[in-house]
């Protein structure tokens, strides 16, 4: 796999590649703005390019933008419905600018309405958003926690919306602090085989294009995000040694959203790559 983290770009692109690559990173996971927003920036594409072109001089293979937290897509006020299609549109081509390789999105939360409707509403949006995407990009459709209305918190659901949208270049992210909290017990060699054979089936790992790799003490099923620090968790460290170790996931990307300072990031790379090298028991 190739294995990153979620990066701050606040300190400008080079900053940002420097603490990636100096934590070993061969991937790496970015905000396009500030998450907490409407607002859209121009698109810099020179400056795009030049990150492009810096990233894959420092070994970053491949590369992620994480939309803003704002994105609601299953809402059912429309302001929210439209404000959420511009921002993932406007990273869809950012990510094309850029040569980014996946632009990873949270679908929201149904609220009140009827899953059915919002589903249905929810494929027409991922339709209008892939419009114009670029060969290279895909958009991917992050698993989330699973609590009440939440969008997406299932395999099953994940793999519904890739069917129905039937677009080659939507896959799939699966964050294995959200699929703990959704209640797939990923601690085990057995958790794991069960897990990935799930998606296999669900979704086809052909879309399952990356993970999200976060520890979490939030009990099994538990519908809470609550990200911690790898191995420190439930997950643990036999959860990770067998998604490390998993065939057919060789090829995919894996970022660490783990809280804390750099020192942190530090170690949870550290642990990681350990976890990778077969170093840990
Ligand atoms: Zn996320
Ligand atoms: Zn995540």
């Amino acid at each position: 796999m190739e294995l990153g983290l979620h990066v701050d770009t606040s300190r400008g692109y080079d900053a940002a590649i420097a603490h990636a690559q100096r934590l070993g990173c061969t991937a790496m996971q970015f905000f396009s703005g500030n998450p907490k927003t409407y607002r859209v920036d121009p698109i810099d594409a020179p400056a795009l390019e030049r990150f492009r072109d810096a990233r894959l001089a420092a070994g970053i293979a491949r590369s992620v933008i994480h939309t803003s937290y704002l994105i609601n897509l299953a809402s059912d006020d429309p302001k929210i419905a439209k404000n959420s299609l511009r921002l993932v549109r406007n990273d869809v081509a950012v990510a094309g600018a850029g040569g980014v390789d996946f632009v990873n999105t949270h679908l929201g939360s149904y609220g009140k309405r009827d899953r059915d409707e919002g589903f249905a509403a929810v494929v027409l949006l991922l339709e209008q958003a892939l419009d114009n995407i670029e060969p290279g990009v895909s958009l991917v459709l992050e698993n989330s926690a699973g609590a009440g209305a939440l969008c997406g918190g299932t395999l099953e659901e994940l793999g519904k919306f890739v069917r129905a949208v039937g677009h080659p270049q939507l896959g799939v992210c699966l964050d294995t602090a959200h699929s703990w909290a959704a209640g797939y017990p990923i601690d085990s060699r057995e958790g794991v085989e069960r897990f990935v054979a799930l998606a296999g089936e669900q979704i086809g790992l052909d879309r399952v294009k990356m993970f999200h790799f976060n520890d979490t003490q939030v009990p099994l099923g538990g519908n809470k995000d609550r990200h911690w620090h790898i191995g420190e968790g439930l997950i643990g460290f036999a959860g990770f040694r067998a998604l490390a170790a998993h065939d057919e996931l060789r090829d995919k990307t894996a970022i660490l959203e783990t809280p804390g300072e750099d020192a942190d990031d530090a170690r949870n790379m550290a642990t990681i790559r350990m976890i990778f090298e077969g170093a840990l028991t």
